[in-house]
């Protein structure tokens, strides 16, 4: 019995779509034109301080209580207060 050399390599089967979280975005600097990256669509271009509005952002900012230093979370209050 031989090995055979000839097998196709496995099928590499479709991924689904998956939310992998933030992503690099790359726009072109409004005022300047160099072109600047950003998360998910919020830039700061380190040239000239141009900063896009919030809100063009690609997906909604998290909110208050989702930043582990947000008072009133459990365990925040006991990490700041030492
Ligand atoms: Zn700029």
């Amino acid at each position: 019995m031989s090995a055979r050399r000839d097998t196709p390599p496995p099928a590499v089967a479709p991924q689904p779509p998956v939310d992998e979280g933030p992503k690099i975005t790359r726009t072109d600097c409004d005022r300047c034109g160099t072109q600047v990256a950003g998360i998910d669509g919020r830039y700061a271009c380190g040239v000239c301080g141009w900063v896009n509005h919030w809100s063009e952002g690609h997906r909604p900012l998290p909110t208050a209580e989702a930043d582990v230093d947000c008072p009133g979370r459990p365990g925040a209050a006991a990490q700041r207060d030492r």
